[in-house]
C-alpha cells in the first residue's frame, strides 16, 4: 500500500446558495495539486449530494452535475496518487450515513499511522471501502460516543499522527481542521453575495479565493478545529502544537505562486530563493532562463540579484493534454520539444544560466540542457532553487523512493556530469530557510535535510521495499 503519496486539495464553502459552482471553481483553481480525480459533496435539506470521478476537474462535471448539487454548503476535493490506488472508492469527499446524520470528509495530507489505526479497526470489526488513510478517520468517528461534532473530532483528531488539512461536512455544521504541525495549509475566507450576506469560505491554497472574489481572513492554525454554522465561526483546539513542521516544499514548488501559504507570498520566497541562490553560487554568463514554468519566479531573482538580463530562452506548449497522440517511432525523438522550445536566435553562442526550482530524478534537466546545447549555447550553467532532493516525502508529496532521487545516488560532481552542465549549483539548505522567511525551525524539510518530524510507524521501510 502506498497510501502516503497523495497530493491533494480541499475547498470548502458555508452559505452561499451557489455552494456547488463555487466549490467547483475552487477546485478548478487548484487543480495543479491533483489531476487524477475530484468529487463534490453539497447539503441539500440535511441530506448530502454527491458527484465525483476519475480525472480533472473539467472533465469530472458539468453543468447538469452541479445543477444536481443543491444547496448552500459544500466541500470538494482533488487527488493525486500513483497508480495502483487509484480506485473509484478512494475518491473524496468519503461520506457515510452516522448516527448522527450524514458526514463527508475532505482531507489533505498524509496520516503516517493510518496503517496502525486501519489494523485496529478491522480487527474491531470495521469495513473498509478503499485504500485511502482518510477512512480511518470517519470510522474513528463513527465510533466516538460524543454526540457533538466538535468534541468528537477532539478526542478522534489526536488520534492521528501526520499531516492532515482537513474538510469535514456535517448536516449543521462545516468543520476545518488542521494537524498540530501545520504540515499542510489551509486557508479560510469570507466572500460577500449579491444580497449583502456573507458566506464562509475554506481552502488548500488562497488562489482559490481570489477566482471567486473571496477575500483571505487567516490560515486555519495548527491544532485548531474551525466550526461554521449559520450562526457564524467559532475557534477551538484539539492539541497544542508542541513542533511546528510547516511543508517548505510548498513555497519551493508545489504551491501556486498566486497564493498565500503559511502567511507569506510564494512568489516572493520564489524570487527570493533565486535571489540567495545568486548570492550563494553566482557565475559569469550573458543570460539567465528559467525552466517554465517551475523556475521562472527564481529565475527573475536571480537575474535581479547577479545584474545578469533575464530572457525567455525556452516557450513552453501549454496545451499539452492526456489527448496528446504520440509521434511515431520514426519522429520520437521530438521528445521534449513537444513541451518546451528552445529559442536558438536568443541562445546561440551565449552563456547561459538555466534556472529551475528542483532536481529529483534528474532526467528532466539532462532533457532541458540537451535542448539548450543543440540551440547553440556555448556555456550551460545549471542552478537550482532548492537543495539536493534526498528523502521521499511521508506528508502528501509525490515524491519518488530514494533509489531514484538522484541526489541521494550521485555526488554533485557526478550529477553534473550526468545532466551534462558546465556548471551546477543548488541552494542551500539555510539560504532556502531565509527565504522563505519565518522562523527556520518552524519548517519541515524532511525531503532535503532527512529530519522528519515524527514518528513514521515503519513507513520508511515499506518505502523501500517499494
Ligand atoms: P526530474 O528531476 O526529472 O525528476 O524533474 C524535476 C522537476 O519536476 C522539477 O523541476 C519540478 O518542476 C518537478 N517536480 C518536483 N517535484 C515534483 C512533484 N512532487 N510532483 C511533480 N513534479 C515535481
Amino acid at each position: 500500500m502506498k497510501a502516503w503519496h497523495d497530493e491533494c486539495a480541499v475547498m470548502g464553502i458555508w452559505g452561499d446558495k451557489e455552494a456547488s459552482h463555487l466549490t467547483y471553481l475552487g477546485l478548478y483553481a487548484q487543480q495543479h495539486r491533483g489531476q487524477e480525480s475530484a468529487g463534490i459533496v453539497t447539503l441539500n435539506q440535511g441530506l448530502h449530494l454527491a458527484h465525483k470521478g476519475m480525472g480533472l476537474v473539467g472533465d469530472v462535471f458539468s453543468e447538469d452535475s452541479l445543477n444536481h448539487l443543491k444547496g448552500q454548503a459544500g466541500i470538494g476535493h482533488v487527488r493525486y496518487s500513483t497508480t495502483g490506488e487509484s480506485f473509484i472508492t478512494n475518491i473524496q469527499p468519503l461520506t457515510a450515513r452516522l448516527l448522527n446524520g450524514p458526514l463527508a470528509i475532505a482531507h489533505n495530507g498524509n496520516i503516517v499511522n493510518a496503517h496502525v489505526l486501519r489494523r485496529e479497526l478491522i480487527r474491531e470489526g470495521a469495513i473498509f471501502q478503499g485504500t485511502n488513510d482518510t477512512e480511518c478517520v470517519l470510522h474513528l468517528l463513527a465510533k466516538d460516543k460524543n454526540n457533538d461534532l466538535v468534541p468528537c473530532l477532539k478526542s478522534v483528531l489526536p488520534q492521528l499522527e501526520g499531516a492532515f488539512s482537513m474538510l469535514v461536512l456535517a448536516h449543521d455544521q462545516l468543520i476545518a481542521a488542521r494537524d498540530p504541525y501545520g504540515f499542510r495549509p489551509l486557508v479560510i475566507g469570507e466572500r460577500t453575495m449579491e444580497d449583502g450576506k456573507t458566506s464562509y469560505v475554506v481552502a488548500s491554497e488562497s488562489c482559490a479565493f481570489d477566482l471567486i472574489g473571496a477575500k483571505l481572513i487567516r490560515e486555519v492554525e495548527p491544532g485548531e478545529i474551525i466550526s461554521i454554522t449559520d450562526q457564524g465561526i467559532t475557534s477551538d483546539y484539539f492539541a497544542k502544537s508542541q513542533r511546528l513542521a510547516k511543508c517548505v516544499f510548498e513555497h519551493v514548488y508545489f504551491s501556486r505562486p498566486d497564493s498565500f501559504v503559511f502567511g507569506e507570498s510564494v512568489y516572493e520566497s520564489r524570487r527570493r530563493m533565486g535571489e540567495v541562490l545568486a548570492e550563494e553560487s553566482g557565475v559569469d554568463a550573458d543570460m539567465v532562463i528559467p525552466v517554465p514554468d517551475s523556475g521562472v519566479p527564481a529565475s527573475i531573482g536571480y537575474s535581479r540579484k547577479s545584474g545578469i538580463p533575464f530572457e525567455l530562452g525556452i516557450i513552453r506548449n501549454h496545451y499539452i493534454g492526456r489527448t496528446f497522440i504520440q509521434p511515431t517511432q520514426s519522429i520520437r525523438s521530438f521528445g521534449v520539444k513537444i513541451k518546451l522550445n528552445p529559442q536558438a536566435h536568443l541562445l546561440k553562442g551565449k552563456r547561459v544560466i538555466v534556472v529551475d526550482d528542483s532536481l529529483v530524478r534528474g532526467t528532466t534537466s539532462q532533457k532541458i540542457i540537451r535542448l539548450v546545447r543543440q540551440a547553440g549555447a556555448k556555456e550551460v550553467h545549471f542552478r537550482l532553487a532548492s537543495p539536493p532532493t534526498t528523502g521521499p516525502c511521508f506528508y502528501g508529496v509525490d515524491t519518488p523512493k530514494k533509489a531514484q532521487l538522484i541526489a541521494s545516488n550521485m555526488s554533485l560532481e557526478e550529477i553534473r556530469k550526468f545532466i551534462d552542465a558546465d556548471s551546477l549549483a543548488y541552494l542551500s539548505i539555510e539560504g532556502m530557510l531565509r527565504a522563505v522567511k519565518g522562523e527556520p525551525k518552524e519548517y519541515c524539510a524532511a525531503c532535503f535535510d532527512g529530519k522528519y518530524p515524527t514518528d513514521l510507524f515503519g513507513l520508511e521501510d515499506m518505502e523501500v521495499s517499494k
